[in-house]
């Protein structure tokens, strides 16, 4: 499959930045931007350097789960510093592009735009830089896959057929481009009603870790489908960081032991 794939230079590594990581889902909405943010700060937790690149271009979502404002400044060598948000670094092209602008760009312009979150972002020295991708399989995938020396990739999927149909593309695209699939988190995995704790499963339950297993891959973890966590992310401060005693914390954490 390798020979099918279009020739670009050999991947350079980030001088500075000694893991990257790719968190990807085979279709939108299933909370990977979510688990992203969680999943970075939960990795800082463990005592690591870790910086946040949003690479979904066509709708960024980092500035707002992590509370980011403001163009990001120029270093003295003319790189973009990255924002910093409760110990992370981060970057994201919504700090970038006004939110209300559509961006309609063709490949070379996505391209351009993502080698520059990658290259010309003052990101060094980290442990892990997490990368949001872009949800599905196209050509903002394969030049992330292809520019950025990946050391594994986290695929999110919720547990419904459909979504883990198009997690399953998502797993073969890294297998084809030989990126280590790091493992499956299953998001909205169970309901839990704010009110009175009842536990109901609206996605189904189980699917993701079936289908780990049937692909012969790691199965991370599990996230409650939970309002907490929409209204953390969407206010700007993550469950991670509002609740860090919590169960949901609990799980994120759980997830980052075995990244
Ligand atoms: P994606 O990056 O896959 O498009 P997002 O992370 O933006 O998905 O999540 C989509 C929506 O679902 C957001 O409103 C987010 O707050 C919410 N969400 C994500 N994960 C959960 C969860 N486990 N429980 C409740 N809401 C969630």
């Amino acid at each position: 499959a390798a020979s099918q794939q279009p020739q670009l230079p050999p991947k350079r590594p980030l001088e500075g930045v000694r893991h990257v990581i790719a968190v990807a889902s085979g279709k939108g909405g299933v909370g990977k931007s979510t688990t992203a943010a969680n999943l970075a700060l939960a990795l800082a937790g463990l005592g690591q350097k870790v910086g946040v690149l949003d690479a979904d271009i066509y709708g960024p979502s980092q500035h707002r789960i992590l509370g980011l404002a403001g163009k990001p400044e120029l270093t003295d060598n003319k790189q973009l510093e990255p924002k910093r948000a409760f110990g992370l670094k981060a970057m994201t092209i919504g700090l970038l592009v006004p939110e209300d602008q559509a961006m309609i760009w063709r490949g070379p312009m996505v391209q351009g735009a993502l080698n520059q979150l990658l290259r010309e972002v003052a990101w060094a020295p980290l442990d892990i830089l997490v990368i949001d991708m872009p949800p599905g399989t196209g050509d903002a995938q394969l030049t992330i896959s292809q520019q950025a020396p990946l050391s594994g990739a986290v695929v999110v999927s919720t547990p419904q057929d459909l979504a883990l149909i198009d997690a399953t593309r998502a797993v073969s695209m890294f297998k084809k481009v030989a990126i280590p699939i790091l493992g499956v988190v299953e998001n909205m995995s169970t309901y839990i009603c704010p009110n009175c704790g009842h536990e109901a499963h609206i996605f189904g339950h189980g699917g993701a870790h079936d289908e780990a297993m049937r692909l012969g891959i790691d199965f991370l973890g599990e996230i409650p489908l939970h309002a907490d966590i929409r209204r953390t992310s969407d206010e700007g401060t993550p469950i991670m960081i509002e609740a860090p005693d919590g169960p949901h914390a609990a799980a994120y954490r759980a997830i980052a032991e075995r990244v």
